[in-house]
């Protein structure tokens, strides 16, 4: 009698827990974040701004098979194939996805802690047009590796990830960064974490330049590419180690401090400083650009973060997707910017714009991002799309600002063959706005679908599935 019981009352509690996991659709399922995904789709009646430069083209159809785009063209000289699924788009524009190289999957979450928030920031990228992206560095080991995979896989929704290997930096302050010895050990962590999956690197603040030297080196024997936030080593040093890519414009230069060590790092405040005094129109800084722009190093521009520092500017969209607590952490640190009356960036910001269309200027290649650390505020998608924004501030026009955070990805990336312009061959990674961004850039954010390989998703869905909790997974 009571085994009876007990057996029934486990068979009621076993089908009560299939029916909790079973019945209710799982809210991760990428396909709750699709609006369309069918083998041949038609966006047509729409303007299409193909990442090249190139004006703005009204009245178009582009036709998108197997992921791909097989046709783009003017409405009239394109046949509609049978059996498509056809979306008119009066008003809207479409762009290519963005191709951005300074995003991390982690947020300062609290003094010297970054939260690893892969889930989360996967999906507002993609809500935010971000379809291919670059972590500049990650402070976790394998979470940005395994998200790649599963994200190539289908079993997440997110961009295209080039996953950054833990940051190769000396001894420093960061609990979550690891310290390398010497050269050989540097050689060691670059193979190491590519045969773990990383397939870029990036360098740290206070790296020497032996070390910098032999994480190229093995970096470049895999085809891997290597970037770098530095202070110990300057642009310069960089630059001559062979280095592809330096990150934050030119906020990062210790080129300029007056008695600077080598293989030391004076703080980036007196760097900064040095880069605020330092005359914009003089030789030593066109000698440092032309440097850059000879030995084919990229620059990537993220103007976000440094908006976040600089007093007197507009508070960043899309915080209340942030845990309550992240919120109020990141307001009240930005009372305290909004209060500081000597901060360099006050010079320091417009002028880091000016340098980095001097750089554009001279033939440099500028990529974007939006680096969401400091103290917060950096919210991934929505900064992307401001990230556009602060580079038409900066001087470049919308078309170019496009450009800069779509094909110049691409082409640092080595897939611009692939990604980053709408054309016939391309993979359909698109985003579909409303408005003109040609003319107005903020339309940017008005996006009504992310297309990555020709699978339509929703941004209002993405951006819901976490508003509220992002700061948890
Ligand atoms: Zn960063």
């Amino acid at each position: 009698m009571h085994k009876t019981i007990v057996v029934a009352v486990a068979a009621l509690t076993v089908s009560a827990l299939l029916a909790a996991q079973g019945q209710p659709p799982n809210p991760n399922a990428p396909s709750n974040f699709i609006t369309f995904n069918s083998p041949v789709t038609v966006l047509t009646h729409v303007r299409v701004i193909d990442g090249t430069g190139a004006p703005a083209r009204a009245n178009q159809t582009i036709v998108i098979r197997d992921g791909r785009i097989a046709q783009v063209g003017d409405v009239a000289a394109i046949t509609l194939p049978s059996g498509a699924n056809i979306i008119d788009l009066p008003g809207r524009s479409v762009i290519p996805g963005l191709v951005m190289m300074h995003e991390h999957l982690y947020y300062p979450t609290g003094p010297g802690v970054y939260g690893q928030l892969g889930e989360s920031f996967a999906r507002l990228y993609l809500a935010g047009g971000v379809t291919t992206m670059r972590t500049g560095g990650n402070t976790n080991g394998i979470m940005d590796f395994n998200l790649a995979r599963r994200i190539d896989a289908g079993e997440m929704v997110g961009p295209t990830l080039d996953a950054t290997a833990p940051y190769l930096n000396g001894p420093s302050p960061f609990l979550q960064m690891y310290g390398l010895k010497d050269a050989a050990d540097a050689r060691r962590q670059a193979n190491y974490w590519a045969d773990m999956g990383a397939t870029s690197f990036k360098a740290y603040m206070q790296i020497t330049r032996d070390e910098l030297k032999a994480s190229i080196e093995e970096a470049h024997k895999r085809g891997l590419k290597v970037t770098g936030h530095l202070c110990s080593v300057t642009y310069g040093e960089a630059a001559d180690l062979g280095i592809d890519n330096l990150e934050h414009g030119f906020f990062a230069a210790t080129d300029f401090v007056p008695d600077k060590q080598p293989d030391v790092c004076p703080g980036q405040a007196r760097g900064q400083e040095s880069m605020a005094a330092l005359d914009e129109n003089g030789a030593p800084f066109a000698a440092l650009v032309k440097k850059l722009v000879d030995r084919h190093v990229a620059l990537t521009s993220t103007l976000t973060v440094f908006e976040t520092f600089t007093p007197g500017r507009p508070g960043p969209r899309g915080l209340d997707v942030l845990t309550p607590q992240l919120r109020e952490q990141f307001e009240r640190a930005h009372e305290r910017v909004e209060q500081n009356a000597s901060s360099t960036y006050a010079t320091l910001f417009p002028k880091d714009m000016r340098m980095e269309r001097a750089f554009v200027k001279a033939g440099g290649l500028l990529t974007a991002g939006i680096d969401p650390t400091g103290a917060g505020g950096v919210v991934p998608g929505f900064a992307d799309q401001r990230q556009l924004e602060l580079l038409v501030e900066a001087g470049f026009t919308p078309l170019e600002a496009i450009a800069i955070g779509t094909r110049n990805g691409a082409t640092y990336l080595g897939r611009d063959a692939v990604i980053g312009t709408i054309a016939a061959g391309k993979q359909a990674d698109l985003v579909i706005v409303n408005g003109d961004p040609s003319t107005t850039i903020a339309d940017v954010q008005r996006v009504q679908t992310v297309v990555k390989k020709g699978v339509g998703y929703d941004p209002s869905k993405l951006i819901a599935s976490v508003t509220g909790r992002v700061g948890l997974w």
